[in-house]
């Protein structure tokens, strides 16, 4: 497993954000109760189910 400064953009400086956040909760809890992905096959799967835009990491100051 990888080590990242900062885990929320994997030191990209941007992060994935969803374009509904409503369906992306919806799409993650549903992928969650199959209990067959980790969280972040969740996330990737949910991101994509609701589209997503890029947005520049809240959690570090890269540039
Ligand atoms: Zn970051």
């Amino acid at each position: 497993m990888k080590n990242y400064s900062c885990i929320y953009c994997k030191d990209t400086g941007y992060i994935d954000v969803p374009d509904n956040e409503a369906a992306y909760d919806r799409e993650y809890d549903r992928l969650d109760n199959m209990g067959q992905f980790t969280g972040e096959e969740c996330h990737e799967r949910a991101l994509k189910h609701s589209g997503s835009h890029k947005e520049p990491c809240p959690y570090c100051n890269k540039k």
